[in-house]
């Protein structure tokens, strides 16, 4: 069996109604980076405690019923519904015990009951427990007053938490505490995942020096690639492979490319994709690949590079961000983030979007699709969300980033917003 070629960048431009690669829609770019990227295939087998946090490679249907029998919730006294009286106390016979764990526990007659515990499987016939506080013992008599318990309280059934043949958990779920405890619930050792993605990144630009070099005259220090890798890791599902800062050179560009060509799913550069750039990034990545440069309809984050490259028969995605530190952050969150999880398998909903008051008017203009750095509050008072947009929206400066707690979308069609209304937001807190 051959797999089919992956289709070119062209024909996925023409499936993108209203392409336009020199004014591109931030939705118009998210969907063909969509249908651009491939999924990771392979698969591998993990033990169950080692499969936390990644991605789980098929559906997990139970073979068993959890719990697997009808069992009590609460210490006390199972009984039969159908004994309690409805107006009157209801004095019952203590026929035997049952404790969790014991397979036999000796069932009752009509006027009887069985001290049982928590976890302990209900007596044949009985279908009821009345929890042991709401009870008097006398000799083994027990005496429940009129109304502490109806019929059918305090059991728990077969199969309530995971029913045979129900589908526990789904294909492309990242693996969560609760996820691990329920698949040992079901006896499950070994759980199938997705290998994980490997993701590349380096930094481009003569100007970038790296920690522990001194800052020569006209020079900064690369921010750009631990902002990534600090992104790439709260992701949670990726491998990823620094390749530090490569100088504006076309051998030391073409080589870095070509490595991470041959190692990496996906390759992400900052800087040097500007239109109008002089550097050489631009005229590497397109030898090395089929890769277009847009201008997308947003702010910040406008230019940015995308396709493939390819390398000793291998292929990556190649993610050419621009080299502003909050323009890095910006298109990551706006178009790179949903990629990489779909390329790692996650099946997830849409990232959830807080809508707050905005606490002062904004001018936006319609067209473009802005990313404002905000501060999400809780008003006093009302209790309401607001948000008020941090200090300079320069889109070198990362502080207005870090002093963020989210950043207020401003959407494509949406223009100047008053002072108290309501826009969407992208909490930090949310992203996982
Ligand atoms: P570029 O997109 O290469 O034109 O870069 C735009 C701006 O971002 C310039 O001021 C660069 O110095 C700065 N810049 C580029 N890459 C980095 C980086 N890795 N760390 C910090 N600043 C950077
Ligand atoms: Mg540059």
């Amino acid at each position: 069996m051959t797999t089919p070629l992956p289709p070119s960048l062209q024909e996925i431009a023409s499936c993108v109604s209203g392409y336009d690669p020199n004014a591109l829609p931030v939705a118009q770019a998210q969907e063909f980076i969509a249908r651009l990227v491939p999924r990771v295939q392979a698969v591998e087998k993990l033990a169950l405690r080692s499969a936390l946090g990644r991605v789980l490679a098929h559906d997990i249907t139970s073979a068993i019923n959890v719990p697997s029998h009808d069992n009590s919730a609460m210490d006390g006294y199972a009984l039969r519904g159908a004994d309690l009286a409805a107006e009157a106390p209801t004095v019952l016979r203590v026929a035997g015990s049952g404790f969790a764990g014991q397979a036999d526990i000796a069932s009752a007659r009509p006027g009887e009951c069985v001290r049982i515990m928590t976890g302990a499987v209900m007596p044949a016939g009985l279908d009821t427990v009345v929890p042991q506080e709401f009870v008097k013992v006398d000799g083994d008599r027990v005496h429940i007053p009129a109304g502490v318990v109806r019929n059918g309280d305090n059991r728990r059934l077969a199969g309530e938490d995971l029913a045979v043949g129900d589908i526990a958990l789904a294909a492309g779920r990242v693996l969560r505490p609760a996820d691990i405890g329920m698949l040992a619930s079901l006896g499950q050792a070994e759980v199938l995942v997705r290998r994980r993605l490997r993701v590349a990144f380096f930094s481009t630009g003569d100007e970038l020096r790296s920690i522990g070099e001194p800052l020569d005259a006209g020079c900064v220090y690369d921010s750009n690639r631990y902002t990534l890798w600090a992104m790439l890791q709260r992701l949670g599902v990726v491998e990823l492979i620094d390749m530090g800062v490569v100088r504006d050179d076309p051998d030391a560009l073409r080589a870095a490319f070509a490595s991470a060509a041959l190692d990496a799913d996906a390759v992400i550069t900052s800087g040097g994709v500007s239109v109008g750039e002089a550097d050489h990034t631009k005229a590497v990545m397109a030898e090395l690949g089929d890769v277009l440069f847009w201008r997308i309809a947003m702010r910040p984050g406008r230019p940015m590079a995308i396709g493939r490259i390819a390398s000793g028969g291998h292929q990556a995605v190649l993610f050419g961000l621009p080299g502003n530190p909050v323009a890095v952050m910006v298109t990551f969150y706006a178009l790179v983030r949903d990629a990489l999880l779909a390329m790692s398998g996650v099946n997830a909903p849409p990232m959830p979007l807080l809508r707050a008051a905005s606490s002062e008017a904004v001018r936006k203009k319609p067209g473009r699709t802005e990313y404002q750095r905000g501060i999400v509050t809780r008003a006093a008072g009302s209790g309401e969300w607001q948000v008020r947009i941090t200090g300079s929206q320069g889109s070198g400066i990362l502080r207005s980033m870090s002093e963020a707690n989210g950043l207020v979308v401003l959407h494509h069609a949406q223009g100047n917003v008053a002072a108290g209304e309501l826009v969407d937001v992208m909490p930090f807190d949310a992203l996982i």
